[in-house]
């Protein structure tokens, strides 16, 4: 990454997030290229990083989208991803949400309770229309990740166990209103390990050729996302063996991979850019304090994760402090117990892999304004979403007053 964080801070004051699309395009390209074996459909997980740009970007190079709320689902059209390339998640999706997704034509709707299947067959029938359906199978794996991103263990809330799945699909065979179309597993975020997935994967095209056998033919295998990305030392899983391990699960089946990475493709094509304010020292504890906050970027206030931060100066002189904001909570921290250089008014502070859930899991927590977003694509910067400002937050609210 070949990014001038000072000339950006100049141009576009901080914080901000600026985000390598050139790197962006290497994920997708190397992404894509593992399944070349096969039709696939890479479908971004929008809520990685759901600025219309980047979805714009990733579209041009040919993906989907994976959608977790109608609301996604129209950011996606709206930088023109083809209907026939969305798919819509989520354990608790809306009666209207439903209804106007099978308005909009969407290439299938993953389908995650019983009821929730009973429900988008009401809707359905109403709209005189057929409902495409995926379900989301829960193959009770447990994926070595942190316990708040996994989601492939009967004690997550996500998806259905394979009895229910398939009691599902015979449902949508006989059903006028609803069409078997796909299946879907997704076993967590952040997975460095690869047999889990092979597991899993094998689980669901079991039962795949087992519906194969009662004349229920699917036509896509959605394997979810949840590729891990660098943030300290890990070690990841090698998207060719990856494909390859999906590949052999699948032999023999006449079915398109579907693939719905979020954070392999942006987390690490973004960086968050804050400004020092002050140093001060309680008792022996020495903290730094920069103008950027959990409410920008929540992760390691969230999930204690870990973000590898840079002070740009050049000051050799290093010692142990806490990296936090000016949000008036104890949790409003970057990084603890870290050795940073000596530190200046206005020196930058950068905190990479924010590219994937951090821009998307910003607030307004103390009246703070979202910060600007930055693209850079070829050597050139531009602006991708505007810093806010104090009428921006009041806007809802003002007219209401009496
Ligand atoms: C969040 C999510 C993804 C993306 O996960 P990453 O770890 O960012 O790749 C994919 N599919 C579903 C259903 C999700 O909920």
């Amino acid at each position: 990454m070949n990014i001038d964080f000072k000339e950006l801070a100049n141009k576009y004051q901080t914080p901000y997030y600026v985000y390598d699309f050139d790197h962006i395009t290497s994920q997708y390209e190397e992404l894509k290229g593992a399944f070349k074996a096969r039709k696939s459909i890479l479908a971004y997980a929008v809520k990685a990083n759901s600025n219309l740009s980047v979805i714009k970007h990733l579209v041009e190079l040919g993906a989907g989208a994976d959608c977790v709320s109608i609301g996604e689902v129209k950011r996606a059209l709206k930088v023109g991803v083809a209907p026939y390339k969305i798919i819509f998640s989520g354990v608790g999706k809306i009666d209207s949400e439903i209804k106007e997704a099978l308005g909009l034509g969407i290439l299938m709707i993953n389908v995650e309770s019983a009821a929730e299947l009973d429900r988008v067959e009401n809707i359905a029938k109403e709209l005189e229309v057929i409902a495409r359906i995926s379900i989301r199978v829960n193959p009770n794996i447990d994926p070595q990740t942190h316990p708040y991103i996994s989601t492939g263990l009967h004690e997550n809330k996500f998806g259905v166990d394979i009895d229910t799945a398939k009691r599902m699909y015979i449902q949508c065979k006989n059903s006028k209103n609803l069409e078997p179309t796909g299946i879907h597993c997704h076993i967590g975020s952040q997975l460095t390990q690869l047999e889990p997935i092979r597991e899993s994967v094998k689980i669901v095209s079991d039962l795949v050729r087992n519906l194969a056998a009662i004349k229920i033919d699917l036509s896509f295998f959605d394997v979810g996302g949840g590729l891990g990305i660098v943030y300290n030392d890990e070690k990841l899983i090698d998207t060719n063996e990856y494909a390859q391990a999906i590949l052999e699960c699948l032999f023999g089946l006449d079915i398109t991979i579907v693939c719905e990475p979020g954070r392999f493709l942006v987390g690490n094509s973004g960086v968050f850019v804050s400004k020092v304010l002050y140093e001060k020292v309680n008792g022996n504890k020495r903290f730094v304090i920069v103008d950027g906050a959990m409410n920008d970027l929540i992760r390691p206030a969230l999930y204690d994760a870990y973000h590898k931060v840079e002070v740009l100066n050049d000051n050799k002189e290093l010692s142990d402090c806490n990296l936090v904001g000016p949000v008036c909570e104890s949790g409003d921290f970057f990084a603890k117990n870290i050795n940073l250089p000596q530190t200046q008014h206005n020196d930058l502070v950068a905190i990479y892999s924010a590219g994937a859930y951090c821009f998307t899991m910003a607030s307004n927590y103390n009246t703070r304004n979202k910060v600007a977003e930055i693209a850079v694509e070829n050597g050139q910067d531009r602006l991708i979403r505007r810093r806010e400002t104090f009428e921006d937050l009041i806007a809802h609210e003002e007219e209401f007053l009496k």
